[in-house]
């Protein structure tokens, strides 16, 4: 049976889901209009007046909002509430360059845990489950965001934050932990340290996790769930427009729920900026409809995804997105050859003598780019005849390259090589721009 937190609106009817979200978003354009300076020069210099929101086509003729804006309005130009009633900042972690922040008034806290709430029931959670918070505390959204979820689902929340592992395993058995929620590469430094230990599978209590803050591949879940022995789940967010709980995984697993009565998706051409239709893959673009903060409206998140024009049968009306392939910026160009270190990730992953830790290395040589991808292989591997490991390396090669349609070299490394994430992973050292 579907596990719902907020039943009514999860299963809302299409219609009438739609006919919230017009009148939400009519409400946010005379709100941005009156509030914000930055929105009121925007529509103004575009012609547009929030009247001129009559059906939820419209929304095209509002302008777009990018990273650059809220760098420019550093730090609180873009909010549209009074300083008085912000209660909250969040910043990203600035993975691609300087801080951005986020402001969020009460309102905005109570829409996020209640999106965080559905998102950990769509994950199976309960009030009986006993949660660990393992993203990171502080700026980063992912900890207090799964923490306040946690705890407005009415399950016990432990805040472990990321770090100090030995203990939170040794909290995992003696806890009692149903649900870990932290990064998938933390996830994977759990489940070696969990070896290291000397615990099983058996010890724990582990029955699912919710993973996110950055790309994963569906190779790599089932990596982290044969190690784990647990359901993992993709959740996906951001801050800029609230946090993790954005969308989320439902028992299905064909794509994750945009939770729409609170953010319009849509997917765009980055380069022609026209919107594109269902099941065709493009920049994804939210226009949050119910917060007050710091409202967004159009946001380009330069995440690469598509929507699914397809119900799902857990019964949630709600449209579904596929994995994030990558941001447009972390896009590699190799010899002309566009990239994602998402596609070589799958490629890798699919043979089991593979350790789910790489690194990849970029280089230009003589003028041209190379490509070297630094795998762990299994210890007992390299007492193997050296003819075998040879094999092993040329397959791999043939499977990598045909998967990005360029050559790559691999080279084996030893476990525990590749340096460890206890939060987003650095999977690309690309020595042409340092
Ligand atoms: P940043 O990493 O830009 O400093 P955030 O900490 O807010 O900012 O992270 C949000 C970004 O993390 C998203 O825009 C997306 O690129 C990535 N992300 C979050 N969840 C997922 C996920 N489930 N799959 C892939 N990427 C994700
Ligand atoms: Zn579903």
């Amino acid at each position: 049976m579907t596990n719902y937190y907020e039943k009514e609106f999860e299963t809302m009817p299409r219609a009438i889901l739609e006919r919230l979200q017009l009148e939400r978003l009519q409400t946010l354009a005379g709100y941005v209009y009156e509030k914000c300076d930055f929105y009121r020069k925007k529509m103004d210099e575009s012609g547009i007046k929030p009247a001129d929101i009559k059906r939820l086509s419209d929304l095209k003729k509002l302008p777009f909002t990018t990273k650059q804006d809220l760098r420019d309005n550093y730090p609180y130009g873009m909010f549209s509430a009074s300083m008085s009633d912000i209660v909250r900042v969040h910043a990203s972690s600035g993975t691609t360059g300087k801080l951005t922040v986020a402001g969020y008034t009460q309102n905005d806290i109570d829409i996020w845990s209640t999106v965080m709430a559905r998102s950990l029931a769509a994950g199976g959670c309960s009030r009986s489950s006993i949660i660990n918070v393992a993203y990171g505390y502080g700026l980063f959204t992912g900890g207090l965001g799964a923490h306040y979820g946690s705890e407005q689902l009415g399950a016990l929340t432990i805040p472990a934050s990321s770090g100090n592992t030995k203990r939170q395993l040794q909290m995992f058995k003696d806890f009692k932990v149903t649900t870990l929620c932290c990064t998938p590469s933390y996830a994977l430094y759990l489940a070696d340290e969990m070896e290291k230990e000397g615990y099983k599978i058996s010890d724990f209590n582990l029955e699912q996790g919710l993973f996110g803050a950055e790309p994963w591949s569906e190779e790599m879940r089932l990596q982290i769930q044969d190690k784990l022995g647990l359901k993992a789940y993709n959740i996906y967010g951001l801050s800029e427009i609230i946090g993790p709980g954005v969308s989320m995984e439902c028992e299905c697993q064909c794509g994750s729920h945009i939770w729409e009565d609170h953010f319009l998706p849509e997917i765009i051409d980055p380069e022609t900026l026209e919107p594109l239709g269902y099941g065709k893959q493009g920049e994804l673009v939210f226009t949050t409809i119910s917060k007050t903060g710091m409202p967004l409206i159009r946001y380009r998140t330069r995440d690469l995804c598509s929507l699914i024009d397809e119900p799902c049968k857990c019964g949630r009306t709600h449209v579904c997105m596929t994995r994030i392939i990558g941001r447009s910026d972390d896009m590699l160009i190799i010899g002309g050859v566009n990239v994602f270190p998402s596609q070589i990730e799958s490629a890798l992953f699919t043979m089991k003598e593979i350790e789910p830790h790489y690194q990849i290395i970029v280089d230009r040589v003589n003028n041209l780019d190379k490509i070297e991808i630094q795998v762990e292989i299994k210890d007992e591997l390299f007492s193997d005849e050296v003819k075998n490991l040879q094999n092993l390396k040329s397959q791999l090669e043939k499977n990598v390259s045909s998967a990005i349609s360029i050559g790559v070299k691999i080279h084996f490394v030893s476990r525990g090589t590749i340096e460890r994430s206890q939060g987003k992973a650095v999977r690309v050292i690309d020595k042409r721009r340092i």
